[in-house]
């Protein structure tokens, strides 16, 4: 590789994808992105768009969003379009008394990590959020959560590498890779070989799949989340709401069946509700489905009676990129001496993806990080080789 700079093709135009070509393209390297249909066409286009601190687990999950949420600052004036980030702080609805005694010690954790939060009781919940039902038995408060628009950052990557020379193949598949001992020297695309020196897997939920092209194994899943969007209302809440039960179950498959799901509440710029999600296990189906709606709705209902009497305008699903762990996968591979894994961030991409692309961009370019990325090694699984490479 001596005498020319190095070709870096990037696999997925999801957020992670877009944010890692964007930092990359800055510094001025030579990067390809490769998507088999346009930006933003995965999961980041079919999500939330909650940068919400609270619900990260206490420990290198928390110190990582946090770093991002930093980032996120400075990215609204650098990017081509407006990402409408707009830090109006989060609320953890607690909705019984078991919730608030568990609650205490989560509270706690994060507090010991420096993230700004409280506990509420009932009256103060409502004194912040007065649509919420009377019901409720309090809440945990960070005034430094936020919410963005998921669309429109993926897009500003996108456009924001463009504008520094990256190349974007859209309507382009991974199909295959060519290989030289531990070097990958090619990816095999639906329009192409693309010659590579560097190769990045960001295709999501997709990325166990490119992963096995490769001949590795790496434990990405499907896990489905669905989303039912009100009509514009006039403003209703101030905050970007989850429940406790949700981020139980973000951590807990076993849990989510048993105890319910939670929920997660937005209200976009345009004053839409975004009312979310299921946490399934469906293959790569993105049908909605009538109970999962229904159970959003009622959920929703019970923490926020106005929602009863609004009309659901539509609905979508989108699959979150699940790992055994709760944490992405970060970092070079085993098997390959150039190749990178920067996927599985399950419900936290579009708030991490500001801090994953500064780092892989530094891990790519400089051979080290300013956090460091041994806790999200992509070899921490018991990996196995010997798949379908050609
Ligand atoms: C209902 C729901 C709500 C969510 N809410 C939030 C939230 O509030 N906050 C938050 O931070 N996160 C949230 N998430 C999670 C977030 O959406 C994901 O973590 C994030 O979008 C993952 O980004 P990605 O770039 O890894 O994957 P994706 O956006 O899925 O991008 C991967 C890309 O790779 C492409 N690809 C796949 N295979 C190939 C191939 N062989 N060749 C070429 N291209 C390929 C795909 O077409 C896709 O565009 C939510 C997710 C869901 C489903």
């Amino acid at each position: 590789m001596t005498g020319h700079t190095p070709h870096i093709v990037v696999i997925g135009g999801g957020v992670i994808g877009c944010a890692i070509a964007w930092h990359l393209a800055k510094r001025d390297a030579r990067v390809t992105l490769v998507e088999q249909k346009d930006p933003a066409a995965g999961s980041s286009g079919a999500c939330d768009g909650l940068v919400f601190m609270q619900s990260k687990k206490p420990g290198i999950h928390l110190t990582l969003a946090m770093k991002s949420l930093e980032l996120f600052g400075a990215l609204s004036g650098r990017l081509p379009f407006d990402i409408e980030f707009r830090q109006t702080g989060g609320l953890v609805v607690i909705e019984t008394d078991a919730e608030y005694r568990a609650m205490e010690k989560y509270v706690t954790a994060q507090q010991d990590i420096g993230l700004p939060v409280h506990l509420l009781d009932r009256n103060q919940t409502l004194e912040r959020e007065p649509a919420l039902s009377k019901n409720i038995a309090g809440a945990a408060w960070s005034p430094v959560d936020a919410q963005v628009n998921p669309i429109n950052l993926t897009l500003g990557f996108a456009a924001g590498a463009r504008q520094n020379h990256a190349r974007i193949l859209t309507h382009t598949e991974v199909l295959g890779f060519r290989h030289q001992g531990n070097r990958v020297t090619a990816v095999e695309t639906s329009q192409g070989t693309v010659e590579a020196d560097i190769v990045v897997n960001c295709a999501g939920a997709a990325a166990g799949m490119v992963s096995k092209r490769m001949g590795m194994h790496h434990p990405v899943t499907p896990r489905r989340g669905q989303i039912a969007v009100t009509h514009a209302t006039a403003p209703l809440l101030t905050h970007c709401l989850i429940s406790a039960k949700y981020v139980a179950a973000k951590f807990d498959p076993a849990l989510a069946q048993t105890a319910g799901q939670g929920i997660s509440v937005e209200q976009t710029d345009n004053g839409n509700l975004l009312l979310g999600s299921t946490r399934e296990f469906a293959g790569f189906d993105t049908a909605n489905t009538i109970e999962g709606i229904r159970s959003i709705i009622r959920q929703t209902a019970a923490v926020l009676p106005a929602v009863k009497s609004m009309d659901i305008i539509r609905t979508f699903a989108g699959l979150r990129p699940y790992t055994p762990d709760g944490l992405p996968l970060l970092g070079p591979v085993r098997e390959y001496s150039n190749v990178f894994m920067a996927a599985g961030h399950e419900g936290d991409g579009i708030a991490l993806s500001p801090v994953t692309g500064l780092l892989m961009s530094e891990l790519i370019l400089d051979g080290k990080t300013q956090l460091s990325l041994n806790p999200f090694s992509p070899d921490r699984f018991n990996t196995v080789t010997g798949g379908d490479h050609a």
